[in-house]
């Protein structure tokens, strides 16, 4: 610019305005560096936790635990507690909720809250008690998602972006507050099964799922999560100390029905991914799950049951099947397997030694099921 010019008036000139902190979603160790920075000892962390991931507050101004004077300070150095917010809410005739939650910037991700569970997860016979309050929580890890199963309507989204540990385990905590959940009594699972593909977002993934565990009090042994087939995210998957279970979305008998629908499998077939689950070290009683949803006429025919039979008898591992009557959704070209057809397929892995349930579809009617979930807005949300 020649001297004397003017510079011209640029919004870029204005000091921005320092951006909103989250505290949701930061470890005990990162809260205590944070509570640091004002001068605070240790042990505020822990009031700082139980305040976020036990009470679920929603502002530092509820936090009475903590003094006046150090919640003015850290809402005016720009922190704030971060909570996803729950921006609509659909219910379904059978009692599941479908819930669009807002993230940091805004845009919304879909959770589920599944009264009584869906058979599946639920569906070995573990939570056979009456007394308690059961649920089960489906959780997204991305906004879309890049996998572009064929039979999902999450894959039509495309993948927008990566959710952050804070907004993964968030979408737990604002569905256990609006349910008023007892942690440690009521019987929550959690299901990494929502939006997205959690190992294609590994590391805030299982950063959420430590939180959920250490600071919210969930067992992993309550939580599963679900992979297309990862393999690299299986591989790193083994070497946890602290992991949900693990369940695989398998689909099909063969690698080439199973390249028809899901087209990782050019990645990584079969074969590999079973060889990468292997090497994941088991607790006592645990096991493996292989989802199978059925789309009829292509992967539900009796010859279709044996043949996972006999690559799951291969497989050699602890394991059960969970079948998936396929969720209809525009624009999909499938059609529902008939109940006597998934009765068969049911029939036939038994008798063939292989552990099977039939997940009962939940909220279809809100597009709440598996493979459902896209933001679908065009029914009337719940009062
Ligand atoms: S089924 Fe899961 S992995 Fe496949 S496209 Fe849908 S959300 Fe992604």
């Amino acid at each position: 610019m020649s001297p004397g010019r003017k510079k011209p008036i640029s919004i870029l000139d204005s000091p921005a305005p320092a951006a909103a902190q989250s505290l949701f979603g930061l470890t005990n160790q990162q809260l205590v560096g944070t509570l640091r920075e004002f001068s605070e000892p240790a042990y505020r962390a822990k009031q700082l936790s139980e305040a976020l991931y036990r009470q679920w507050d929603e502002d530092l101004a509820e936090i009475s635990t903590l003094p006046k004077s150090l919640r003015e300070a850290m809402t005016g150095g720009g922190y704030q507690v971060g909570l996803p917010k729950i921006v609509e809410t659909f219910r379904s005739v059978d009692g599941t909720e479908r819930y669009l939650i807002a993230g940091n910037d805004g845009q919304t991700v879909e959770t589920v809250w599944m009264p009584d569970g869906d058979g599946g997860e639920a569906g070995d016979g573990s939570d056979a008690e009456t007394d308690l309050r059961r649920a089960t929580i489906c959780v997204s890890s991305q906004i879309g998602c890049a996998v572009n199963c064929q039979f999902c309507l999450t894959a039509k989204l495309g993948i927008q972006r990566n959710l952050t540990a804070g907004e993964i385990a968030g979408q737990v905590a604002a569905v256990l507050k609006r349910h008023s959940v007892r942690i440690g009594q009521d019987r929550i699972n959690l299901v990494f099964m929502g939006m997205g593909e959690p190992f294609l977002n590994y590391d805030e993934f299982m950063a959420a799922a430590r939180l959920l565990v250490e600071e919210v009090g969930i067992p992993e042994s309550r939580m599963t999560v679900s992979t297309s087939g990862i393999v690299t995210g299986i591989q790193r998957f083994a070497g946890e100390k602290v992991r949900p279970k693990l369940a695989i979305s398998l689909n099909a008998p063969n690698d080439v029905i199973r390249e028809q629908i899901m087209p990782i499998t050019r990645k990584w077939d079969i074969a590999e991914i079973i060889q990468a689950v292997r090497q994941v070290p088991l607790r006592p009683k645990e096991k493996i799950t292989f989802e199978y949803v059925l789309l009829g006429g292509l992967n539900d025919r009796p010859g279709d049951a044996d043949e996972v039979s006999r690559l799951l008898r291969r497989a050699n591992l602890p394991l059960k099947v969970n079948l998936i009557v396929w969720n209809p959704g525009p624009g999909l070209p499938y059609r529902m397997s008939d109940p006597e057809q998934v009765a068969e397929f049911q029939e036939r892995l038994r008798e063939n030694g292989i552990p099977a349930f039939i997940r009962r579809p939940r909220g279809r009617d809100i597009y709440a099921a598996c493979g459902q979930l896209k933001r679908t807005t065009e029914i009337k949300p719940a009062s």
